[in-house]
């Protein structure tokens, strides 16, 4: 999955994400990527996106989830953080990651279960002539 989010110079925030879910899905399977709030969400505070383990992920909301938590004062990272924790509680197998981006532009992301360990993702502000690669250490 490819999961994006974005705010504009006016302040816009959006979200969105393109895949072609899950090695050896069933024909007609949806997964998480198109449901709002699932794979993708935005909102007055910023936007999350998550990728991973579809079928299990989509119960938790993980981006409207991680928006909630912005939206009620959480930073990006502890936003993220928490959205993670709550799907790892109840299923500790599960692979994913969730990125956020708040409407100050900060950033962060979690993950659980990443290959290394580690979840890698690409930011990019206004006047960066390249994104830059951020890594995220898994939880
Ligand atoms: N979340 C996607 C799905 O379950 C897969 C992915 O993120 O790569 O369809």
């Amino acid at each position: 999955t490819i999961g994006m989010v974005a705010l504009d110079a006016t302040g816009k925030l959006a979200a969105g994400t393109s895949t072609n879910g899950l090695t050896h899905k069933i024909p007609g399977r949806v997964g998480d990527s198109p449901i709002p709030g699932a794979g993708s969400y935005a909102g007055s505070a910023g936007g999350a996106a998550a990728t991973g383990d579809g079928d299990i992920m989509m119960r938790f909301l993980p981006s409207y989830q991680a928006h909630e938590s912005m939206r009620l004062g959480k930073s990006p990272q502890e936003a993220t953080s928490d959205a993670i924790a709550r799907i790892r509680a109840a299923f500790p197998e599960f692979s994913g990651a969730v990125i956020a981006l708040n409407r100050n532009g900060d950033y962060a992301a979690a993950c659980h279960n990443i290959y290394n360990n580690e979840f890698h993702y690409m930011a990019q502000s206004e006047g960066d002539q390249n994104p830059k690669e951020e890594i995220a250490s898994c939880s």
